[in-house]
């Protein structure tokens, strides 16, 4: 189908991605989901050399300076293969904004994060904080000295053990707002930082790395490690003040379209295989790719799949035009994940016995796309974005007005 947004450099890129997705992260993928192991460094190092981690990056500090757009592309095509490795790509990003850090230590760690050599978890949820967040927040900093000391607990801290930093959102004394802020917690990879324990989540899929909960018991970490201007001190960053609110905005738009690029990669991955399967399975003498159920079965999910892609294509170039709203990043986040189930669940159909067992990757594409729907905000508060925007309540991006 034509699309107006694919220029000739991004099909180039869209085509060697899906060659280092079928070479590099399917075999890996089917090795390892089955067994829950982990994503092999080796391909994280192999993701890192493609670029994947720094698209977003400027060049001027390693990364590929390219758009959302470029970004969603890509993270489709990881997720045909893996969903990990297309999240995984989310735990990069630029460090530029840690005003309180020396610049020789923002340049160093943004270099490393856009070769997948710096990467973050993120600790916002918390027991008693899903989808309302800032609401529910009770892990608190306190400023002791020149250090922050944390105390609380985290739930579904995916990748808290092997990333090098941990963004832990915190209810904070004395800064100006909401009062919540994140504070970054250094560890060495591999452990959890000291004083902090934990153990992981049995999820039911979005294997290939851990999700955890974790305990912060007085966790110190310097002064400077809150992310925006640190309190009692001047701002000496180039950024303009309204960075960090610009920041929070964009922050709340890119994880819905790069989550609507994550499900339309496991839906295409579904409607891939279950195309060859149907044509392969013979039933009655005849391939089930000849019976009209199976056929209009495909039909159903390649339309629906196109349209979430159009969708999120079109989003991700307004965001890129800074054009984007809350409202398109959710209702793509809503369609494209909404759709994945569905797709999903009918190639497993398709497959018949043969797509309830582990001997088909079609099972993890629909256990993953089931995830889509919850995090980075359930469809029902998608909806609720959506619908807020349609009645003229207030917004996500109001209330940080
Ligand atoms: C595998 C996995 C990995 C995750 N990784 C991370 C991570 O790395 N870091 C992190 O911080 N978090 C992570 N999360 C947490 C995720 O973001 C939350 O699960 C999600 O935000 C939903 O919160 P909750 O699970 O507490 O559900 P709840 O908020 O308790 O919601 C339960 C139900 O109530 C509905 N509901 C809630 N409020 C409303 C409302 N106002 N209107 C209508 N319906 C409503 C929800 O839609 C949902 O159906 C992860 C979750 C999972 C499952």
């Amino acid at each position: 189908m034509t699309d107006a947004y694919m220029t000739q450099e991004r099909r180039m890129m869209q085509e060697s991605a899906r060659d280092f997705v079928t070479r590099e992260v399917l075999p890996v993928a089917n090795e390892l989901d089955p067994i829950q192991g982990d994503m092999p460094m080796e391909l994280r190092k192999k993701m890192g050399e493609m670029g994947y981690f720094g698209i977003r990056i400027p060049q001027e500090h390693g990364g590929l300076g390219l758009g959302v757009f470029e970004y969603s592309l890509i993270a489709e095509e990881l997720s045909r293969g893996w969903m990990s490795c297309a999240s995984i790509i989310a735990r990069s990003g630029s460090l530029m904004h840690m005003v309180g850090w020396p610049m020789e230590k923002r340049i160093e760690l943004t270099q490393r994060a856009a070769m997948g050599e710096y990467l973050h978890a993120g600790a916002l949820s918390e027991p008693e904080a899903g989808s309302d967040l800032y609401g529910g927040i009770k892990t608190r900093a306190v400023l002791e000295g020149d250090e922050w000391v944390i105390t609380g607990n985290k739930y579904w801290c995916t990748f808290a053990d092997g990333a090098d930093v941990i963004n832990v959102l915190c209810r904070v004394e004395g800064v100006p707002g909401r009062g919540i802020r994140s504070i970054m917690v250094e560890k060495p990879r591999g452990e959890l930082p000291k004083n902090c324990s934990g153990s992981p989540i049995p999820k039911i899929g979005y294997f290939g790395w851990k999700t955890w909960e974790l305990r912060f018991e007085s966790v110190r970490v310097p002064k400077e490690n809150i992310v925006g201007p640190v309190p009692g001190m001047r701002n000496h960053s180039q950024e303009s003040e309204d960075a960090p609110r610009r920041r929070t905005l964009a922050g709340l738009s890119v994880p819905r379209v790069h989550t609507a690029a994550r499900a339309i990669g496991l839906a295409r991955g579904a409607l891939e295989d279950a195309i060859e399967y149907s044509q392969e399975r013979v039933q009655f003498g005849r391939p089930i790719s000849e019976f009209q159920e199976t056929r209009f079965k495909l039909a159903r999910m390649a339309s629906e799949i196109e349209a979430a892609r159009q969708l999120m294509h079109h989003v991700a170039n307004e965001i890129d035009e800074s054009r984007g709203s809350d409202k398109d990043a959710s209702m793509v986040k809503w369609f494209a994940t909404e759709m994945a189930e569905r797709v999903t669940s009918d190639a497993l159909q398709i497959f018949g016995g043969a797509g309830y067992t582990k001997l088909h990757p079609i099972e993890r594409y629909w256990r993953d796309a089931r995830l889509t729907k919850i995090f980075e905000g359930t469809s029902e508060i998608q909806l609720r974005i959506i619908s807020d925007q349609l009645l003229g309540k207030p917004t996500d991006r109001d209330r940080l007005q």
